[in-house]
């Protein structure tokens, strides 16, 4: 079964993808993290998003679309897998639909996380990420048990270049003109389920799990 999170930057996907990933035994497959891995690594694919990564705008659709068609090749993600932020544009979805298609699959259900926008910057500016398994945290709503450590993995915490007003504020920009038309898309096709993303991380994670395991019983 392959699922879509759907959601602002900073609804909160990265935090309930772990709920999803774990509930359904299926990889997450998070187009930012891939990206920064690679940035991280030097390698061509890392240079080619860089400047875009930087100025809080998308990477272009062919790179970004050739990039997760590679990684759904993998053989764990044979069964399904959790996207998390891919696709963010039309033409991205369309092209996944495509790909799936060839191979008899499509997607289950797009979980969009619905938070108002005036709780994202705050989750946004307050948010640090282990730079070993990229769990987030956040300052206020969800803080590590120990300052700069990451309560999973030991790994350290760190914050995101593109986490400072100015490149969140394109961000955003971009999420409602690229990226919230996939909302009706999804909707038509009778695949978008919504969830209230603000409410406490457990709630919303209860409310998901609870959605999942009600679509494992009619399977
Ligand atoms: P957030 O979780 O805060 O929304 P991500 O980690 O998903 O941010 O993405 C970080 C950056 O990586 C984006 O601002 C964009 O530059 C790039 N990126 C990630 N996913 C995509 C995508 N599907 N299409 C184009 N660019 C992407
Ligand atoms: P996304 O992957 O959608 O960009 P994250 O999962 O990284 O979002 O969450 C963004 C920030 O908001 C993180 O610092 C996280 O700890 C915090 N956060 C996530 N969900 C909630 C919630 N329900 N209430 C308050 N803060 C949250
Ligand atoms: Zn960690």
């Amino acid at each position: 079964m392959f699922f879509i999170l759907l959601g602002a930057p900073g609804a909160g996907k990265g935090t309930q993808a772990d709920i999803i990933v774990k509930e359904m035994s299926l990889p997450h497959v998070a187009s930012g993290d891939l990206f920064r891995h690679a940035l991280k690594n030097g390698t061509e694919l890392g240079k080619q998003a860089e400047s875009y990564m930087k100025a809080g705008n998308l990477v272009p659709d062919g790179i970004t679309i050739k990039m997760i068609l590679e990684r759904i090749a993998q053989p764990d993600c044979n069964d399904g897998c959790v996207f998390d932020g891919f696709p963010r544009t039309l033409d991205q979805a369309k092209a996944l639909d495509a790909a799936l298609e060839k191979q008899g699959k499509s997607i289950e259900k797009a979980i969009y996380i619905e938070v108002p926008e005036s709780a994202l910057l705050d989750r946004l500016t307050g948010r640090f990420v282990c730079r070993t398994c990229q769990t987030p945290y956040h300052k206020k709503n969800s803080p590590p048990k120990k300052e700069g450590v990451c309560d999973k993995c030991s790994g350290e915490l760190y914050q995101r270049a593109d986490d400072k007003e100015e490149t969140i504020k394109e961000r955003l920009k971009v999420y409602f003109a690229q990226t919230m038309p996939l909302l009706d898309y999804y909707n038509k096709k009778g695949r978008l389920f919504r969830v209230n993303g603000n409410q406490h991380i457990d709630q919303v994670g209860k409310d998901i799990v609870k959605f999942l395991r009600g679509l494992k019983q009619k399977k």
